[in-house]
């Protein structure tokens, strides 16, 4: 009999995540389900973290030094950042109009607007708190605070990413402007290290129908009642009908016209990176899979993937430059403010930018949409109004910023002439260790 593939298990243990979190919830098994279910995806998501530095390393190293060229590394950096920012720009326009258009704000009542800022006003502070410490920083810190002062310290931190991202670059520039035979070793040290964390990858992997089950069983004990998320679905229904024109219309658009193949073959192979992207909430702990399915099962060559793929994950954001447009605009109309076209193209600006500072960890966007509400004048207590509903919409614009990743991840190869290396025939095609 033909094995499950990866996706449908996964697929599985997030349906069964859920059916299981309801019954909890209705139970009251809350406790039960965080002392004895929820550390399996706690262990899933520390597995997929511990590996995502050096995966970034070794690959980032190997697939710089492997270029050969040093004007090439320029060319593909610069397409790439251009693409990203071009794909975040469009996808906070969608947010925008889509907010202007539906007006989930004038949605709330009073009565509603009231009960959510009393629950959740404390919690509200402390993001802001957390933003207000990023504000009082210089305007270009966020670029001194790419080059570490310490490489080992780096290592230690998940959220310096772009720190590592830009040690690792340097050691593959090194390694093409050294002679051959010095390089040659070293290079060879990293591309057997880079083959051992892939199979680390696969047997991660292997944890991930139970892993997402834990997860998402927990978050649902721990999600707030029903009756406050009921005021906020058209704020929600309005997140989700943008990114849902991400995926099925803007990335499809640009992956069926530029490479020429299927989008749905592409959303086949990337389905697994996905469904870990919706159960962690964060594209930094799900890189790993990205990288893997990108790789092995698009045939991104691994110049591409290894550079674009860690630099997407850390600022290509667009799920969450569409969240933080729209919930911009929801708080602005629930607080009966109007926002005028100059403020709201400015929002264009600060959603772009807040979206790429925003660290690729859960909530993470949320955090930076403080930055963006206080550019336009709209109270950042309201905040408040949306805590309730953050976690759901985080799991969804997680998804939309790894399909993001790999779309432009795919664009490149492609025009670079770096798509379909040998190992991978078809989109179709599955590799033997992932195909059950
Ligand atoms: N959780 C998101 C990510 O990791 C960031 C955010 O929007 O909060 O991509």
């Amino acid at each position: 009999m033909r094995k499950l593939d990866l996706h449908w298990k996964i697929l599985i243990g997030m349906v069964l995540g859920i059916i299981f979190g309801f019954i909890a919830a209705e139970l009251n098994w809350n406790q039960f389900v965080i002392n004895w279910i929820k550390p399996f995806g706690t262990v899933f998501i520390n597995m997929l973290k511990m590996i995502a530095v050096p995966l970034i390393i070794v690959s980032l190293i190997t697939g710089i030094a492997e270029l050969k060229d040093i004007s090439r590394i320029s060319k593909m950096g610069g397409k790439t950042i251009f693409l990203y920012l071009v794909t975040t720009m469009f996808a906070v326009s969608v947010g925008l109009i889509l907010a202007n258009v539906i007006k989930p704000g004038n949605f709330i009542d009073e009565a509603a607007r009231d009960q959510l800022m009393a629950q959740y006003t404390t919690d509200a502070g402390s993001k802001i708190q957390e933003a207000q410490m990023q504000k009082e920083q210089g305007p270009l810190q966020p670029i001194v605070d790419i080059v570490p002062d310490n490489f080992f310290s780096a290592l230690t931190d998940n959220g310096k990413m772009l720190q590592v991202i830009f040690f690792s670059i340097l050691i593959g520039i090194g390694l093409i402007l050294i002679p051959e035979e010095k390089a040659k070793p070293v290079t060879s040290f990293f591309v057997g290290f880079n083959e051992v964390i892939l199979k680390i990858i696969d047997i991660t992997m292997l944890l991930a129908p139970i892993g997402v089950f834990a997860l998402l069983s927990a978050i649902l004990v721990e999600i707030p009642s029903f009756s406050v998320l009921q005021a906020l679905l058209v704020y929600a229904f309005t997140v989700i009908a943008g990114l849902l024109i991400l995926i099925l219309i803007f990335y499809s658009s640009l992956v069926t016209f530029i490479t020429k193949n299927s989008y749905f073959s592409f959303l086949r192979a990337i389905a697994p990176a996905q469904l870990v992207a919706f159960s962690t909430s964060s594209s930094a702990a799900t890189l790993p899979v990205t990288m893997e399915r990108v790789t092995e099962h698009l045939g991104v060559d691994e110049e591409v993937s290894s550079f674009v793929l860690p630099l997407g994950a850390t600022i290509n954001m667009d799920g969450t430059s569409l969240y933080q447009s729209v919930a911009a605009i929801f708080i602005a109309q629930a607080f009966g403010m109007n926002l005028d076209l100059p403020t709201q193209l400015m929002i264009i600006i600060t959603a772009t930018l807040a979206s790429i500072g925003s660290a690729a960890v859960p909530s993470a966007g949320m955090v930076m949409l403080v930055i963006v509400l206080g550019q336009a004048g709209i109270p950042e207590a309201g905040l408040a109004l949306i805590f309730a509903i953050d976690r759901p919409l985080d799991m969804c614009r997680t998804v939309v910023n790894i399909t993001s990743d790999a779309t432009v991840a795919t664009i490149i190869a492609k025009t670079e002439g770096l798509l379909n290396n040998p190992k991978v025939k078809n989109w179709d095609d599955h590799y033997p260790t992932n195909n059950g």
